[in-house]
Parts: C-alpha cells; structure tokens; sequence
C-alpha cells in the first residue's frame, strides 16, 4: 500500500464528516487543495476560523449576525408585530428572498425529534414564549402575529403542533397564530424552495 502523507489523510477524514461529501470527494478536494495557491488555501482555512470566531447570534431572533442584534431585528422599517418562526438561520435567508416578508424572525435551531433525543427544551420554544409577551406588552393594537415556517417533514409538523399547544395553553386562543400553506413540495424544505413558491405559501397562511 502506497504510503499517504498524513497530513493528506487526515485532511480527507475531516472533509468526510461534512454532509454530502462521501470517501471519493473528500479525496478530490483534498488533492484539488494540494494544487491550489497556498495564498488560496491561506485564505479559505482564515476563512474556516472566521466563521467560529465572528458570527455572533442575534439575541432577538437567534440568526447569525456580525453584531449583537441582527439587521433583521434592527432595521425600524420592519414590523415587530409579525414573527415568523423557522427552523434554522437558513430558512431566513430563502424567505428574505420572497422580498415579501416585513416582520421579524425567530431561529428554533432545529425541530423536535425524540428518536434523537431532541425534546422542546432542545430549541428555542421558552425564548419564544418569553418573546411573544415582550412583544405584547408593546402592542396595544392586538395584532401580533406568530407565523409557524417550520418545514412540512413530519418532524417539522410535529413541531408546529407543539408550539401551537404551548402557545394556545401560554396566550389562549386570542393569540393570532398562523401556519404557512402547503405549496411546498412534501418533503421540500424551506430553505429548497423556490421564492415563488415560497411567496404563495407565506401568502396562503391559514389561522393554525
Ligand atoms: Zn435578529
């Protein structure tokens, strides 16, 4: 057997780990990084650390932003009356392609999953709970409304019924809940989705 340097192999092996990228690929990008400029590599590997060092989570909605309060939340034009919550940071980027969306977010950071042990008090439904009687002590007007984007996989669902019941047993029934409509492809996720598409479903919301 032909002796690889070890530092090729265990490149390869990390590479293997990411989604998507089997034994084969990790090797062509491996050897593809070997004939690069190292000016390039330099690059990409400063670039790999950035990412841990720098992003920050926004403390009102959870996506990942630069500074400690997001855009998204910081940005006045925006009503703070319509909160659409998603699974992952991902999602906002898709739904902010619409261009149709003026409210403001909330990042779960996943959906619950018991087989993987990922109960409610794995993602961010108590931070949701806190966030909708924030947003209610500022609104006199009644209008708050919580759009529930989660994806339509059965995990996704589940999730929104969840939430739903928490927030019903939370808000009672006065609090205005909607779930996005099923123009999306079964199994299609969010962040997959087309914004035409993603426009109709948001468009097409039901009272959940
Ligand atoms: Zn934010």
């Amino acid at each position: 057997m032909a002796a690889v340097p070890k530092s090729i192999t265990r490149l390869i092996d990390l590479l293997k780990r990411l989604p998507g990228i089997g034994p084969r690929s990790a090797e062509r990008l491996t050897y593809h990084l070997l004939r690069m400029q190292k000016e390039d590599v330099l690059q990409l590997a400063d670039a790999l650390i950035a990412i841990k060092e720098e992003v920050k989570t926004c403390r009102e909605c959870y996506n990942f932003a630069d500074t400690e309060l997001c855009p998204i939340c910081s940005d006045t034009s925006r009503t703070h009356l319509q909160i659409m919550v998603v699974e992952e940071p991902l999602d906002v980027t898709a739904l902010e392609k619409t261009m149709r969306f003026k409210g403001v977010y909330h990042v779960l950071g996943g959906v619950i999953d018991p087989i993987a042990g990922i109960g409610t008090d794995e993602i961010r439904i108590n931070e949701l709970v806190e966030r909708i009687k924030k947003a209610r002590l500022n609104d006199s007007s009644g209008d708050l409304e919580v759009i529930i984007a989660t994806n339509p996989s059965t995990e996704g669902e589940m999730t929104a019924v969840i939430i739903r019941k928490i927030l019903r047993k939370e808000f009672g029934e006065e609090l205005n809940i909607t779930r996005i409509a099923r123009g999306l492809p079964v199994g299609g996720d969010v962040d997959y989705a087309d914004p035409i598409t993603l426009m109709r479903s948001l468009e097409g919301r039901t009272k959940y």
